[in-house]
């Protein structure tokens, strides 16, 4: 016998009291099919509705042939008349985020003739799949189009037409169907084919946001929330940007262009500083002697490309150029350097001796090194 669907007579029922049918051991406890349920299964693109059956938590919920399983720890004995809850906070947003979807996919269809071959409602946002490319502006577009249409506050309607009805509906569907076919229509807007709850109307959605596109399969994914998931995505945003202003001392409609400003001063003192490092680095070349054996140098420098520059200039005095930047505390990041001598042996021996990584060819070995100063220099100094 199929379950009564208390979630297709009103989508907003959060309680049910009703009858055990059957209770079938399962791999994560119980299946336990009722005579009546508001919890929706998993479907649709919408997961399943999570909350209580008499005080147990509903692991899942899944429907196979019009009988609804709703997955539970313990046995709930057949015959049992329980109180069934939903967690209405987590259905209402999931109802939010569909209609949203809706609305959005049915404005694509629309406006650009692309069709929704894809969605899921994740935990964070959800996403849609498009077999068209959309580009900035589309989705701009899009996004203030969905809003308006929330705004307008919609009535959302649903129904089920006849055959002959159906053949003269233009309706969105990812596959053919066939017998009963729910229509979801969001006058204006949309006109889809979908088992999922969704709202009564539009403004309860709130408003919507897009979070990102990508280019997908030829088409376009979009990552999008609605409802208090949109709410809170422009609360953090706001903070991150009023934290931004007031460390630039900018209004927060200026921030991006006080980055801009810093970033271009930042890539100033960066060139100034690599090229004083450099003059450094030649002084302290100059004082190495030409025909050098080994010389083994320490020198804090900026960065890694910086000390292999260093050990470069050095290699053209000695036979074996060995550079460190750092500390003893966080460890020196090194260069060897040799034309005459096999480095990838050099660091063998190094390896062996003290705790290092790295890596590299016969003539440059490049890595990090956490012994102190006065280890590296012992190594060297016994070193021929
Ligand atoms: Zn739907």
């Amino acid at each position: 016998m199929k379950t009564d669907v208390a979630y297709y007579r009103d989508g907003y029922q959060r309680e049910i009291q009703t009858k055990v049918i059957e209770c079938i051991k399962s791999k994560k406890g119980y299946d336990v099919v009722l005579e009546d349920t508001c919890f929706y299964p998993e479907g649709g693109g919408q997961p399943a509705d999570k909350g209580k059956l008499n005080g147990q938590e509903v692991l899942d919920v899944q429907q196979r042939e019009g009988i609804i399983y709703h997955t539970v720890k313990n046995e709930i004995l057949a015959g049992t008349v329980i109180k069934g809850e939903i967690d209405w906070e987590y259905r209402f947003d999931l109802m939010q985020n569909h209609t949203a979807e809706h609305i959005f996919s049915g404005l694509v269809y629309k406006i650009y003739g692309f069709h929704n071959i894809g969605f899921h409602i994740g935990k964070e946002f959800i996403t849609i799949d498009f077999d068209g490319k959309l580009s900035e502006h589309n989705i701009l577009k899009l996004e203030i189009f969905t809003n308006k249409a929330i705004m307008k506050n919609k009535e959302v309607k649903i129904y089920y037409p006849t055959k002959e009805e159906l053949e003269k509906i233009d309706y969105r569907s990812k596959k053919e169907l066939e017998g009963i076919v729910r229509i979801v229509e969001v006058p204006e807007y949309d006109i889809c084919a979908c088992c999922g709850i969704h709202v009564k109307s539009t403004g309860e959605i709130g408003c919507v946001k897009i979070l990102s596109y990508e280019p997908y399969k030829g088409g376009t994914r979009i990552r999008m929330v609605a409802g208090e998931r949109a709410l809170f995505d422009y609360y953090n945003k706001s903070v991150e940007a009023q934290n931004i202003s007031h460390m630039l001392s900018v209004p927060v409609k200026d921030i991006s262009k006080a980055v801009a400003k810093l970033k271009k001063e930042r890539d100033t003192l960066q060139y100034q500083l690599n090229l004083l490092e450099k003059q450094k680095l030649e002084k302290i070349v100059e004082t190495v002697e030409q025909g050098s054996k080994k010389v083994v140098l320490f020198e804090k420098v900026s960065n890694s490309k910086t000390l292999q520059h260093f050990a470069n200039l050095l290699c053209q005095k000695a036979d074996v150029a060995a550079v460190f930047s750092g500390d003893d505390k966080i460890g020196y990041t090194y260069v060897l350097i040799s034309q005459k001598e096999d480095m990838k042996e050099l660091r063998q021996k190094l390896s062996a001796a003290l705790q290092c990584n790295g890596g590299g060819t016969k003539e440059m070995i490049q890595g990090k090194i956490q012994s102190s100063k006065k280890e590296i220099e012992a190594f060297f100094k016994n070193y021929e």
